[in-house]
């Protein structure tokens, strides 16, 4: 069941991320409709993963590519909510659902866009002291460590920006990454920021290496394998300290 929800979720994710920053009511009460072509999607073509796999993640009127985004966004959605659902009391899970389906859409305009916008990222930063604060479920880290985790990941990711731009004499991580760190900090208090760090950079590196897309020179989209990592490690931390 909640993967059902997390598919569709992930949908309507997907759908607006594609349209960011223009987003308007459509994507939510409205049709979708075909980026290329125009024409608007008709029931059998918004089932979450069956349409994508039977189209071929292709346009039915026109044949344009959909491309993989919105078959990820499904399957991260879903996979979100089961992940959550499975392993932490409901919760829990719904917490850690929130933040993940929260995560998943930064992801994706990162990965469609490639920035991740201060009005998400700040006010995931602020709802996550706000989570500390208030600890509605067992396991979370305590307000101190939140608002200190929140402040050292931003300000780790800018020295990083920094030495990276007097390196390579360019910017290679934004400063949007900066605050979704400040987020993952603020969520998982400064002693989740080196694990969640490490983990999105062999997260990202074993992708990197696998799909060949390893030259140096290539944009580096971290936002995605933050968010993956931020989402993993929370739910273990509320795993753990339900325990
Ligand atoms: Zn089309």
């Amino acid at each position: 069941m909640a993967g059902l929800v997390g598919l569709a979720s992930g949908s309507m994710l997907g759908a607006a991320a594609a349209r960011w920053p223009d987003l308007d009511q459509s994507f939510l009460v409205g049709r979708s409709a075909c980026a290329s072509c125009g024409r608007t999607l008709g029931p059998g073509e918004l089932v979450p993963v069956w349409s994508w796999l039977r189209q071929r993640g292709r346009c039915r009127h026109c044949g344009a590519s959909i491309g993989w985004l919105p078959l990820v966004a499904e399957l991260a959605g879903g996979g979100v909510a089961v992940l959550a659902f499975a392993t932490l009391d409901p919760a829990s899970a719904a917490l850690a659902t929130l933040l993940g389906w929260w995560l998943l859409l930064l992801a994706l305009i990162d990965a469609e866009h490639g920035r991740l916008p201060d009005v998400l990222t700040l006010p995931l930063t602020g709802l996550g002291v706000v989570v500390a604060v208030a600890a509605p479920v067992p396991g979370l880290v305590d307000p101190l460590a939140s608002a200190l985790g929140a402040l050292f990941g931003f300000l780790l990711f800018v020295a990083v920006a920094r030495l990276y731009r007097a390196w390579r004499g360019r910017d290679g991580l934004g400063h949007g990454d900066a605050k979704l760190l400040a987020a993952l900090g603020a969520w998982l208090g400064l002693g989740g920021l080196a694990p969640a760090i490490l983990t999105a950079a062999i997260l990202a590196l074993g992708f990197a290496l696998a799909s060949g897309r390893h030259r140096a020179d290539d944009a580096l989209a971290f936002g995605p394998w933050l968010a993956l990592a931020g989402f993993v490690l929370f739910c273990w931390q509320l795993f753990v300290g339900a325990g």
